[in-house]
């Protein structure tokens, strides 16, 4: 399946590192730079999945993960958080904020595609595409 990814994070080097490895498996990544247009692309146009970068600037990761479930268009959308390894109750929080999910940084770039698939495997099988 070719998916239509959003990916908010403020890292250039992070975004470009992930759509390289995702475009190369044919899916489409669009970047957000911050959570605030992050929010605003995700109600705008319809993703398949959304990666998100916990440390943000202005609003972190779980307060925009927050908004975006306040959206009930996004309700069924897997929001997948890039949480640090180093922190521990990241993961955690991160799932109480509304992810589905949860990736650690730095990400291993030779299983990050397979990670990505099945968190959008999962999705097709019950709730309607875009
Ligand atoms: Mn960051």
């Amino acid at each position: 399946m070719k998916a239509k990814i959003l990916y908010i994070e403020d890292n250039e080097q992070n975004f470009y590192l992930v759509q390289f490895i995702l475009t190369a498996k044919g899916h489409q990544v669009s970047w957000a730079r911050d959570g605030q247009s992050g929010v605003e692309m995700a109600g705008r146009e319809r993703f398949h999945l959304i990666l998100l970068d916990i440390q943000l600037p202005v609003r972190n990761g779980y307060l925009v993960a927050q908004e975006l479930r306040r959206n009930p268009a996004l309700a069924s959308i897997p929001i997948v958080a890039l949480t640090s390894y180093a922190m521990a109750g990241d993961r955690e929080k991160a799932l109480a904020a509304g992810c589905s999910g949860y990736i650690e940084k730095p990400i291993n770039p030779a299983t990050f595609a397979e990670q990505i698939e099945r968190f959008l495997a999962k999705t097709q099988e019950g709730s309607p595409q875009p």
